[in-house]
């Protein structure tokens, strides 16, 4: 037993031993860790503090878009400035630029940064840029920027599945395509109702590249659209004395007094035109045409004139009515609201943005109530043989079809092309069918 007692105690100490030597190597093993632990965390607290960057504040970009009646100091107080350092710009700017020519829809970018203006980029142009910074002393610098677009014209040939908007998308081509396309032919084209499955169209456009990338598009300078079999062509044509407009080829002009429909060309909801929905119709009682569509769409002015009424009543809900020449009366009905600054006395432009659609007076839905009448007499907007506007002056005629036909001949010779390359691959398609041609 004492044997056994004694093995015992010599063992457990033994063990004790073993035992303490392990906590200290696993104490010892755990500093040295944390050691290296804290290294590096230091090593990574140096290391930030190598790259660390102040906290940057950011640069905020504001963009606007200059209004009718603004003037280059209330579009600089609307953007925070003060007066005096607004007028203190005008004046600064004014030998390289004179910002009393702002016109309404150029945009202008300010860059404000801790809530300061930083950097202001006037679009003079489409081409170019008026760049505005202030220097060390307190003055405003400008500098005018010509943007070195490079401009590449291009054919572009399309089928209508569906709206003339996805028939574009689908050719790889850009929404604005579509607007531009439909504001040109909206004399001639309701985009909302006439066009049809299998319409085709060609369009000779102009685009602006930067750095070999597409930016936008210039100018269309010919098309063609085959509505229902019907081939309508308009052709950009400058005369010699510099004036510039859209003529189709003997010689008429595209535009003409009155828009064919006040509501614009509905990117969406012009796929419901091919089912003719949009248009609820013509009906004599009620002396106009009604066009459905969502509530807030812009309602434009079909002509130009003067705004002779804005009102509220219970049959009529929210209007406006404008006279034209020619002792035309325009009527537009059920508004949801008549855009700020539209009243009695103002002169609004074709194609300016008067109200907004809505449901108001007796209406079952939003729509909006067009009306148009002529000495006084109720006629059908929609039978309107539209006045037409300047045609090609006589004397420049034959220079004008002269140029179209070219131009034209430019576009087909090009189909041409097009032709024998489809043909190429319908003979290839067919070729795979035929295993014997192969090779061929
Ligand atoms: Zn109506």
């Amino acid at each position: 037993m004492k044997f056994r007692k004694r093995f015992f105690l010599q063992n457990k100490i033994k063990i004790l031993l073993i035992f303490t030597i392990v906590i200290f190597v696993s104490i010892f093993l755990v500093k040295k860790n944390e050691k290296e632990d804290i290294q590096v965390i230091k090593n990574k607290k140096s290391d930030n503090s190598i790259k660390k960057v102040p906290p940057q504040k950011k640069l905020i970009k504001l963009e606007t878009k200059i209004q009718k009646g603004d003037t280059i100091i209330n579009v600089l107080e609307r953007a925070g400035m003060e007066r005096q350092t607004a007028y203190k710009l005008f004046f600064d700017i004014k030998p390289v630029y004179n910002l009393k020519k702002i016109r309404a829809g150029n945009k202008f970018i300010l860059y404000k940064k801790d809530n300061k203006i930083k950097k202001i980029v006037y679009e003079v142009d489409p081409d170019s840029l008026l760049n505005i910074v202030k220097d060390k002393h307190g003055s405003f610098k400008g500098k005018l920027i010509i943007i070195p677009y490079v401009i590449k014209t291009d054919i572009i040939r399309g089928k209508i599945k569906d709206s003339l908007f996805e028939s574009i998308l689908e050719l790889g081509e850009k929404p604005e395509l579509a607007d531009i396309l439909a504001s040109l032919y909206e004399y001639d084209i309701d985009f909302n109702r006439d066009i049809r499955k299998n319409d085709t169209f060609v369009v000779l456009v102009e685009k602006k590249h930067l750095n070999n990338k597409f930016i936008k598009y210039r100018h269309i300078l010919a098309a063609e659209f085959i509505n229902r079999g019907k081939s309508i062509k308009i052709i950009r044509y400058t005369n010699p004395e510099g004036k510039t407009a859209f003529f189709h080829p003997d010689g008429r002009a595209v535009k003409k007094m009155f828009l064919r429909c006040p509501l614009p060309f509905m990117r969406v909801t012009s796929r419901y035109g091919m089912r003719r929905h949009p248009v609820l119709g013509f009906s004599a009682k009620h002396n106009g045409v009604d066009f459905g569509a969502p509530v807030g769409t812009k309602i434009r002015s079909s002509a130009t004139g003067y705004i002779t009424k804005t009102g509220y009543n219970r049959i009529m809900g929210r209007y406006i009515m404008i006279r034209h020449p020619n002792k035309y009366i325009s009527h537009y009905y059920h508004l949801n609201r008549i855009k700020r600054g539209i009243r009695s006395g103002i002169k609004v432009n074709q194609g300016e943005t008067i109200g907004y659609v809505g449901n108001t007076g007796r209406s079952t839905g939003p729509h909006l109530h067009y009306g148009l009448q002529k000495n006084r007499r109720y006629i059908d907007p929609l039978r309107l043989k539209s006045p037409t506007k300047n045609p090609v002056k006589k004397c420049y005629l034959e220079n004008f079809k002269q140029y179209s036909a070219k131009i034209f001949l430019l576009i087909y010779s090009n189909e041409i092309v097009n032709i024998s390359e489809k043909l190429q691959k319908v003979f290839i398609n067919y070729a795979k069918t035929k295993p014997y041609l192969k090779g061929l």
